[in-house]
């Protein structure tokens, strides 16, 4: 696991849903679980300014940098780069923390250059473009990930990405690159409103927009006869799986209603599929869904059973978060504070997500 202190008690602002802690969280918690013993965290490294240009401009990280510095932006900064605007504030970290989940994704690349499985929880910011934030999302280090993965040896990169919103940043990196294929499950009419079932690029893109309300039996189908063998035919040199925890019912930025047992079940199906494994987090919103979700997917790439009943340490971890600002839940229900998978929401499987299915599946069986 990379991880890094920069992340504990940093905000994006008091009424910005990035306010709440995630990575902390699942630091504290996987140790507070026994499961993450010194030797298995790595303190992410800060990306220097050279090493983001892969995908970023020079102009936009210098702009980046003095906004941090000045905690100011002008007018036109702000109208080109995206900066300074509700969804992509300035902050007091609003270089360095978006640098640092960047360095751990360019580390990542290295680390696997033998193989392995990397799991950095502050990575999946699936929404930067090269000259502008988007989406909370300053940097893109998946886009990043997946050039460190190819300099370091893996020629075939497949990026599955199970956030709430399609990843319109890394489409718009590779949708032209036979060589990295991209799966999307996203809700449907949800900003950023790309991801369309229609996007092929150069063959390897595959959308599959989801209607609201839906539950594990759809993770699960999608899984098994889509995800699976796509990535199977493809025959990868590294899976990038972008985990973001907002599909999640809890989740106040999305409205599909996977469990987390979703999440899991889709991270253990492509353990093993390639020699090169790294596992990104992305959104989440939820300080306690988000929490529990992605210390359940470090669960799983340890193989850790989960406990029906967290330990008391684990458990104060989880009643030590707070959710300021909002009304939606005013005491946390016992689950959140005392387990970490959820009980199956099934949900059942939607006709037109059926027929949705099977039009990719005909494209797949034309594909392989
Ligand atoms: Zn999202």
């Amino acid at each position: 696991m990379i991880g890094h202190e920069i992340y504990r008690g940093s905000s994006y602002g008091a009424h910005h849903p990035l306010r709440v802690p995630r990575v902390s969280t699942v630091m504290d918690l996987s140790r507070a679980m026994g499961w993450l013993p010194r030797h298995q965290f790595v303190q992410s490294p800060r990306a220097k300014p050279n090493a983001l240009t892969g995908f970023h401009t020079p102009d936009y990280i210098a702009a980046l940098q003095a906004a941090e510095a000045t905690q100011s932006v002008s007018p036109v900064v702000k109208a080109r780069h995206g900066l300074g605007t509700p969804s992509n504030p300035v902050f007091a970290e609003m270089y360095r923390r978006p640098a640092t989940s960047a360095g751990a994704s360019l580390l990542a690349g290295e680390m696997l250059a033998r193989g392995g499985t990397v799991y950095s929880p502050a990575g999946g910011t699936h929404h930067g473009m090269p000259d502008r934030a988007n989406g909370f999302c300053y940097f893109n280090d998946p886009v990043l990930a997946i050039q460190s993965l190819r300099h370091n040896g893996a020629a075939k990169i497949a990026y599955i990405d199970i956030d709430a919103h399609h990843c319109d940043g890394v489409e718009y990196a590779f949708a032209d690159d036979p060589d990295t294929l991209l799966i999307s499950t996203h809700e449907e009419n949800r900003w950023p409103r790309t991801g369309a079932i229609t996007d092929v690029g150069a063959g390897n893109l595959w959308n599959l927009p989801l209607p609201a309300g839906v539950g594990d039996d759809v993770a699960a189908m999608v899984r098994d006869t889509l995800i699976l063998p796509l990535v199977q035919a493809f025959r990868p040199d590294a899976i990038v799986l972008q985990c973001g925890a907002d599909a999640v019912l809890e989740d106040p930025q999305s409205r599909l209603a996977w469990s987390n047992n979703a999440h899991r079940a889709i991270v253990q199906a492509l353990m093993g599929v390639a020699p090169r494994y790294l596992v990104l987090g992305g959104g989440g919103y939820n300080p306690w869904s988000v929490g529990r979700c992605w210390t359940g997917v470090w669960a799983v790439l340890n193989n850790h059973e989960i406990p029906d009943a967290l330990p008391d340490a684990a458990q104060s971890v989880l009643r030590g978060l707070q959710w300021d600002g909002q009304r939606r839940v005013k005491t946390p229900p016992d689950h959140w504070l005392t387990t970490l998978a959820d009980a199956p929401r099934m949900g059942g499987i939607p006709d037109d997500v059926r027929t949705r299915v099977a039009t990719l599946q005909a494209r797949l069986r034309q594909w392989i």
